[in-house]
């Protein structure tokens, strides 16, 4: 009986107890089991092994990989509720967590900074997986220079629609030049041979929000199967199932994201703070500035002021705050203009964690910003 006693899943158990009343209903159901496991040894184990602790730094990507974990059990998230991603402190609980892990995935350096020293401490790097390293990722330049932060005495003549012609050209231009590159399969080389290039300060340059994009979020799933396929091979199978089976999903998701935005092309929105490229540029949207270009510094008194004169011109039709920041400067900003305020939240915070929260997290986005920007 040594052979069936570890078996701890509900038909095992069934069986059992089953077998107990009768010795020959016993036999037989024992040849049962052994034959099971003879023609089925994966099922077998696959219920006596637990699956690897893994830990999910956001939301959004704990979203995804719970998804392709669906069956095997439940990734860990690190950095719950409200927590800011960009600026926050582990937690002891957070580190024995971590510590616990096979596996961590995270975005990567640029985004969970402050991990990197904790993962240092904690031996960690080896079980790590950055997803701003995988190489099919299509990943957009970090845009530093906010199209409002205009040097002062240069700039200080112009008017405000002229002002604004000038940025919103520029912008579209921007915009189109990356979308051209992305449709000739160029930005994916481009940035793939700075990413790969072993040099960590690359990274920095990387707009982070790597999960705002679907397609990203179809090269996650994937990515997340294999490395958990590697390390966890009794359930490759599941693994690999599962990432099909939500690459579905996401096909889905992403014609619902074209069809709410793409009437969107040309609304001009403010952010908080610039996370949203990967979402908003592939319907020509324009992204029209933002409140801070670092989320956890306030913008200057000369930045804000430029945000006041552009949303003075009426041009702005939404900006929209976040719930992970104090964003009251956002209610003085559009005082007395016709801006609309709207609230977008960009890892879900508020929304239960579980295999299907990606894609609640995406729909919601793209609703607060269609509800906000259409006409
Ligand atoms: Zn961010």
């Amino acid at each position: 009986m040594t052979t069936i006693s570890p078996m701890t899943n509900k038909t095992g158990r069934a069986l059992l107890s089953l077998s107990s009343s009768r010795w020959s209903l016993k036999a037989a159901l024992f040849s049962f089991v052994i034959c099971a496991g003879t023609a089925f040894p994966t099922s077998i184990v696959k219920a006596e092994s637990p699956a690897p602790t893994v830990v999910v730094t956001i939301k959004p990507l704990h979203g995804l990989v719970a998804a392709v974990m669906k069956g095997a059990g439940a990734p860990e998230l690190l950095i719950k509720g409200r927590g800011n991603p960009h600026g926050f402190q582990l937690l002891p609980s957070q580190a024995s967590l971590l510590n616990k892990a096979a596996l961590i995935i995270r975005v990567g350096p640029m985004l969970e900074t402050s991990l990197s020293n904790s993962l240092s401490t904690l031996g960690g790097k080896g079980k790590v997986l950055d997803l701003m390293s995988i190489p099919t990722l299509k990943l957009l330049d970090r845009r530093e220079a906010n199209v409002f932060h205009v040097e002062p005495a240069a700039d200080d003549h112009k008017s405000g629609a002229e002002k604004h012609e000038h940025e919103d050209h520029d912008h579209g231009e921007h915009d189109h030049d990356k979308e051209g590159h992305e449709k000739q399969g160029h930005k994916k080389d481009e940035h793939s041979s700075h990413n790969h290039s072993g040099h960590n300060h690359d990274d920095y340059n990387v707009d982070a929000h790597i999960w705002l994009s679907v397609s990203n979020a179809d090269a996650i799933v994937t990515a997340v199967a294999e490395r958990l396929s590697k390390i966890d091979p009794e359930r490759a199978e599941l693994y690999r199932k599962n990432a099909a089976a939500e690459k579905v999903r996401l096909g889905k998701l992403s014609t619902e994201i074209s069809d709410k935005l793409s009437p969107l092309t040309g609304r001009r929105f403010m952010v908080f703070h610039d996370a949203y490229q990967y979402l908003t540029r592939p319907f020509g949207m324009v992204f029209a500035g933002a409140v801070t270009i670092d989320p956890n510094v306030p913008p200057s008194a000369g930045h804000a002021r430029d945000l006041r004169r552009m949303l003075k011109t009426g041009a702005i039709a939404c900006v929209f705050s976040e719930p992970q920041y104090n964003t009251k400067i956002i209610t003085s900003l559009i005082e007395g203009t016709d801006a609309k305020l709207a609230e977008l939240d960009p890892i879900g915070a508020e929304l239960e964690t579980g295999a299907d929260s990606y894609e609640k997290m995406m729909r919601q986005l793209i609703n607060e910003i269609s509800d906000c920007l259409k006409d």
